[in-house]
């Protein structure tokens, strides 16, 4: 189905995330299907942090249009499903959501999954607490989507 020569890329070929993706990193993939691939993050920001991301190459949340919408749900979804395949019993006290530009560490789309919230230290509340600029839960993202097509 993939060629290795590159012709399916839809994104950069130095893309740290696409090679993940593609399984060419020693990263350990915690849950994958067709359309995204889970694994931790390589700084977490709490005592559980993954992301989820798209296998084909989305810019960041800016790019984002409606059509988008079911793959973000998605995204959010195989989020939960990580939390809880690591037992993370109290959902309501997670961070889920996307860098808002110019700050983003990897330009191809990902979902932050951050739990428990109420535990994570100053450093990674300014990077993705609620008080963050740099920071759009994915409830937001998907609201934006609905109601204006685009993340603003
Ligand atoms: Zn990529
Ligand atoms: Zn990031």
């Amino acid at each position: 189905m993939e060629t290795r020569d590159g012709s399916q890329s839809s994104g950069d070929e130095d893309c740290l995330f696409c090679k993940m993706a593609n399984n060419q990193t020693d990263a350990e993939i915690l849950l994958s299907d067709n359309e995204l691939v889970c694994f931790r993050d390589s700084k977490p920001g709490a005592r559980h942090h993954y992301l989820v991301i798209p296998r084909t190459h989305v810019g960041n949340c800016k790019t984002l249009q409606k059509d988008h919408i079911p793959l973000v749900e998605q995204m959010e979804e195989m989020g939960r499903r990580i939390l809880e395949k690591n037992k993370v019993s109290n959902l309501d006290d997670i961070r889920m959501g996307f860098h808002l530009p110019p700050f983003s560490s990897v330009p191809h789309l990902h979902l932050h999954v951050l739990a428990p919230a109420s535990q994570m230290n100053t450093r990674s509340l300014t990077r993705y607490g609620p008080q963050s600029y740099w920071f759009i839960t994915v409830d937001k993202v998907l609201q934006q989507l609905r109601t204006h097509s685009k993340v603003k």
